[in-house]
């Protein structure tokens, strides 16, 4: 594995992790059959794939492991939970205004601005106003609420559960996408939501590999049709060596990568940054331990993000998904920032194996750089 003592980029995606490796290697030795075949091999194959199901389902406290649905990863389960509910469910979308584009992008492409109903975040803590979800359910025409568990781009951590329990006062489906929850902070509640979103590569688990849970009385759902795989709710054949990869990842995570996570190293990082006068994004509310998004003084990220890959630190100027674009993102604009600011955040985000001394080492190089740009 490569030195990760310089890769703050977790929330981007991560490496396979040697578990997860291991897990995906043996089952291409032992399982690369056809689970859909009929014979003796590829009923073990099947038998596996459940097994898998049932832990994924195990983890999220849920007793119903027929409500998992293995898919290509977290844009796909987005897309097709949103979909389902389009189609199936009369009224708005209501969602919050920092959702991932796969969220956003597919709400007003499949709803349209007339059946969208976007909820604000604070822009100081980031976080969605929850008296403003209860008004909009309470007046009714809700199809499903749909707010994520931790943001991509800033670690800011939604009230989920609050917000579950909410939608579920007022007998409407709840979704979250927890891309970025999973792997970093514990799963065991996750189950109470009525669609939930995850992606493998975000936790060490491989990459095109997902999975998203879904009511047990969405009978008629599915994510691609053409065959009966995943019980006809996901046609294509099963990846299953990618499966066993992600939930060897997830049970890595969960048994003991979490126990210690600490936001101490990200926390001696932001102290030194603010004593050198720079601002963090959302920094009232609840964060990913991981997690610091900034606004750097005087010159545009990426002049910043080259000069720090040079000295071989990988971190971001927003999410991946934005990136290369250009665009104003929404989830900055959701925070309150102007152009100016925009045009200068950069999101670091750490792993369970980023050290106090890998943060500080990344705080020296940013006030070498400082120093540089501001010549
Ligand atoms: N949702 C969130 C919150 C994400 O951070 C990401 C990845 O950046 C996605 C969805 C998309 O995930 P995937 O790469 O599995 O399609």
């Amino acid at each position: 594995m490569s030195d990760l003592s310089r890769y703050f980029d977790v929330n981007a995606t991560t490496p396979m992790s040697a578990v997860s490796r291991s897990a995906w290697l043996d089952a291409n030795e032992r399982f690369w059959q056809n689970p859909s075949s009929l014979y003796r091999e590829a009923g073990m194959a099947k038998q596996e794939l459940e097994v898998c199901r049932e832990e994924v389902a195990d983890r999220l406290g849920l007793d119903e492991p027929e409500r998992v649905i293995f898919t290509s990863g977290a844009t796909e389960a987005n897309n097709a939970m949103i979909r389902y509910v389009a189609a199936t469910r009369e009224g708005k979308l209501l969602m919050s205004s920092i959702e991932h584009p796969c969220v956003e992008a597919a709400v007003l492409a499949m709803f349209g601005d007339e059946r969208t109903e976007e909820v604000a975040v604070d822009p100081g803590s980031g976080v969605i106003d929850v008296d403003r979800v209860r008004k909009l359910l309470e007046r009714g025409g809700i199809a499903a609420v749909s707010v994520m568990a931790a943001n991509n781009e800033t670690g800011t951590l939604q009230p989920w559960e609050e917000l579950a329990a909410l939608a579920h006062e007022f007998e409407v489906p709840f979704h979250s996408d927890a891309a970025q929850w999973i792997g970093k902070l514990p799963a065991a509640k996750l189950g109470t939501c009525d669609f939930l979103t995850g992606s493998a590569h975000k936790f060490g688990g491989g990459k095109g590999i997902g999975f998203m849970v879904i009511p047990e009385d969405a009978e008629d759902f599915h994510s691609l049709i053409g065959g009966p795989q995943e019980d006809g709710r996901r046609a294509g054949t099963e990846n299953l060596p990618a499966v066993m990869a992600m939930v060897a990842a997830l049970e890595e995570c969960e048994d003991g990568l979490l126990r210690d996570v600490s936001s101490k190293g990200r926390d001696a990082f932001e102290a030194r940054m603010k004593n050198e006068g720079m601002s963090i994004v959302g920094e009232a509310g609840p964060r990913l331990w991981n997690t610091s998004m900034l606004i750097l003084p005087h010159t545009k990220n990426l002049k910043w993000l080259i000069r720090l890959s040079q000295r071989g630190f990988s971190v971001s100027t927003g999410s991946a998904c934005s990136a290369g674009r250009g665009n104003p993102s929404r989830v900055m604009t959701a925070m309150g920032l102007d152009f100016d600011e925009m045009s200068r955040v950069m999101r670091f985000s750490g792993g369970t194996n980023s050290s106090e001394k890998d943060w500080l080492s990344l705080a020296d190089a940013l006030s070498d750089v400082e120093a540089e740009l501001r010549q």
